[in-house]
């Protein structure tokens, strides 16, 4: 019997944007399971409750048994020796996510040997998308709708 392919997609969700839905349904065909891990960062102030967080993503991929959600404390590489995923992944949108995002896969790699980070490059279409400018829109009440899942804004 061979070993699930387990990948976790770690990050803050804060919220979930249209972005982060791509990459996850990209990625859906080359693992048996996909774990959208809400990561808690004690030096950041969210905008949503991890409650809320969470609830948008579980709406979102309502019709994608492949993808789960699970809420960790600590490290990624010790999220996932928990729950048995051999594969970490990040989306790219710039050469800025680059340089952010090879520290933090090299450093994990030399924690956690094996454990792979994959990086996969976002839609040209969705590449302007982040969490923070979405965070912005809604704190002076403007219309996100274009930017995040139904979930989120309806
Ligand atoms: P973090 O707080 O760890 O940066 P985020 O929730 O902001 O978490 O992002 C999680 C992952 O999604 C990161 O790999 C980030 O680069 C990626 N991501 C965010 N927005 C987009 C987007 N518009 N297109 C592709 N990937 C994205």
């Amino acid at each position: 019997m061979s070993a699930k392919r387990i990948a976790v997609f770690p990050g803050s969700f804060d919220p979930i944007t249209l972005g982060h839905e791509s990459i996850i349904r990209r990625c859906v065909p080359l693992f048996d399971e996909i774990v959208v891990g809400i990561g808690y960062n004690s030096n950041k102030n969210y905008y949503f409750s991890q409650d809320r967080r969470e609830h948008f993503i579980v709406r979102t991929f309502e019709d994608e048994p492949k993808v789960k959600v699970q809420r960790y404390n600590g490290l990624t590489v010790d999220f996932c020796k928990e729950i048995g995923a051999a594969f970490i992944l990040r989306g790219l949108r710039t050469s800025a996510d680059f340089e952010f995002e090879r520290a933090i896969a090299q450093m994990n790699q030399s924690m956690a040997p094996g454990l792979e980070t994959i990086f996969v490059v976002s839609d040209p279409a969705l590449s302007h998308i982040s969490s923070t400018i979405v965070r912005d829109i809604l704190y002076y009440q403007g219309d996100i709708s274009k930017f995040v899942p139904k979930a989120v804004h309806l």
